[in-house]
Parts: structure tokens; sequence; C-alpha cells
């Protein structure tokens, strides 16, 4: 991954306001990367940097995917498997189950599959966010996936 990462934020609604939270307090180092979020989590994080003056629309490199449920979790595990996330900001609902369970885990594994730092509490954010692999040039090693993709089927 390069300097300029391209970082994906998801909140589901119950910690929508911690990750808006985390995303103003970091606001600085956040401003120099691509963000890619889920529809609605893409909204509110728009809103925040740019309606509280922090920063000009076109200043702002941001994607907005479709709404998790409506299939944003799915947009962005793609996008993984393209190899186009660096690194997942996920602030998933430990308390409600979800209409989407079945897409947030998939997000999850193909994170997992691909070895994308991935945090889904704040502290972990914050351990993230300030590491110095952060800060410049990381190349994250994905397992070999050759023998499975030519295995035999009988
Ligand atoms: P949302 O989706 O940002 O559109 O609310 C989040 C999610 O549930 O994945």
């Amino acid at each position: 991954m390069k300097k300029r990462k391209k970082i994906a934020l998801v909140a589901h609604d119950n910690r929508k306001p911690d990750l808006i939270e985390w995303v103003k307090y970091n606001r600085d180092i956040l401003l120099k990367h691509k963000l890619v979020c889920t529809g609605t989590t893409g909204k509110l994080v728009e809103e925040v940097l740019i309606n509280d003056k922090i920063i000009e629309s076109h200043e702002l490199s941001i994607k907005k995917l479709k709404s998790g449920p409506l299939g944003g979790d799915q947009q962005l595990g793609a996008l993984i498997a393209d190899g186009k996330i660096d690194i997942l900001i996920f602030f998933w609902d430990p308390m409600s189950s979800q209409p989407h369970d079945v897409d947030v885990k998939a997000l999850l594994r193909i994170c997992v599959l691909y070895n994308v730092p991935t945090a889904m509490n704040r502290s972990t954010a914050d351990f993230l966010i300030s590491s110095h692999l952060f800060k410049g040039e990381y190349q994250p090693i994905v397992k070999n996936y050759q023998e499975y993709i030519n295995r035999s089927i009988q």
C-alpha cells in the first residue's frame, strides 16, 4: 500500500457517534488519505468534515458506496478482493443483530483472507492510525492461494 492510503470507514447506527468522534479527532491525518464509506456513514463523515468548515468539498476524497444493508458491505468486500482498500475501520454493533449480518461476516472474512488491517473498536483504530507503518508504504503479506486455485476436482 502506498503512503496515501485507501481507508474504508463503516459504522453501524449505534456506533456512528463513536466513529464520527474518532474521525473528528483524527481529521488532519484522515484528510491526507482517500476515504471509502458505506452510504450513511459516508454522509455523516462528509458532513462532519465539510459542514464544520474543516475542509472545502473539492479537497475531500470520499467515495460513498450503497448503504450497508443495501449492499454497501458487499461492495466494500468486492473492493477488498480487488486490492482497492488498504485499511478498514469498521465499528460494528456487538449489542444488536443486523438485517445484513451475513454481509458483515463476509466483509470481516474477506479482510482476514487478504490480510487487510482492520479496526473494530476505537482503541484498535487509535493504535492503527498512530502506528509508524501507517505513515509510509507497506506491503501486507497475502497467502499464496495458487495451490487452492489449481486443486483437482474429481
Ligand atoms: P451505513 O451502513 O453506513 O449505510 O449505515 C453501515 C453498515 O451497516 O454496514
